[in-house]
């Protein structure tokens, strides 16, 4: 019985020994194959950064757009797969008294005439392309960001205007997610729901956040928007001749049953000059010419 044992034992050890090193091998293998909490969180920080750099880099183009737009969703698809089950009975269009969206934009196709309204939405991961800086010095508030196309008209309107004595300046234009965010819960806290949706949009779904509007103002406006706009010289320039380089006041007086807002000589909205002659002339709203209304 001793020589029997003495022949088994080293085979035995020798088993043992095999396969505490496979089992050892295997969690190095699953150990280096999944990314740490860190790394994944390093990730996420990089894509953000790398968008935000992309949001405000003038060379954007519909290569980047795409790029951004497969990585967005491939994050969107990690969170969900990673996100903890939440109360699916909450709905922020009735917390907030908005509509549904009949439609939502998820990436810039580089269409000026894209609609953005209290009913068609854009998502929060909505960056503009072909953004181009504004000049600190025609502006209130620095930093800011334009659509190339529609800052290019902005100059030649602003040119004109100052050769006939008017003068006047940007306040703002692109609004991403957050500042839109910020903006619109900063109204809710100072005037209540139902009068901040009537002079301010739902995060995504203003047009500041495609980068094709602006908001004007003057010295004599004390560099701030008012109504009274359209009473000063500057506000009736614009509203007379914005059209002559592709803008229309988008949100005009009596369509407030149709934009949702109330009156504001001081946004305009970049559509090209073709179609913008067409609706101030008619004196009709971006989504009557799309046949939405
Ligand atoms: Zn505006």
């Amino acid at each position: 019985m001793k020589k029997y044992i003495a022949l088994i034992m080293p085979l035995l050890l020798i088993l043992c020994f095999s396969a505490c090193d496979l089992s050892k091998t295997n969690n190095d293998i699953t150990k280096e194959e999944e990314p740490t909490v860190n790394q994944q969180e390093e990730q996420n920080i990089q894509q953000d950064n790398k968008q935000d750099v992309e949001s405000n880099n003038p060379q954007d183009d519909q290569q980047n757009t795409e790029s951004n737009k497969q990585q967005v969703d491939q994050q969107n698809t990690e969170n969900e797969q990673n996100s903890p089950v939440v109360n699916s009975d909450y709905d922020p269009c009735v917390e907030y008294n908005i509509p549904i969206p009949v439609e939502t934009h998820t990436y810039d196709n580089g269409d000026k005439l894209i609609l953005v309204n209290k009913q068609h939405a854009i998502t929060e991961d909505f960056y503009p392309t072909d953004m181009v800086a504004v000049d600190g010095s025609l502006s209130t508030n620095q930093g800011l960001y334009f659509k190339r196309e529609a800052y290019a008209a902005y100059l030649k309107m602003l040119g004109d205007a100052k050769e006939e004595g008017i003068n006047f300046l940007i306040c703002s234009t692109y609004r991403s997610y957050d500042t839109q965010y910020s903006i619109y819960h900063s109204y809710i806290k100072n005037y209540g729901l139902e009068y901040t949706n009537s002079i301010s949009a739902y995060p995504g779904r203003s047009e500041h956040h495609t980068g094709w509007a602006v908001d004007i103002t003057s010295k004599a406006m004390g560099y701030g928007l008012d109504k009274n706009f359209i009473n000063l010289p500057e506000g009736q320039w614009i509203n007379d001749h914005c059209h002559e380089y592709g803008f229309i006041v988008r949100y005009l007086e009596d369509k407030t049953h149709i934009t949702g807002y109330s009156y504001e000589p001081w946004h305009l909205r970049y559509v090209g000059v073709d179609v913008a002659t067409e609706i101030m002339s008619k004196g009709i709203t971006l989504e009557e010419y799309l046949g939405v209304a």
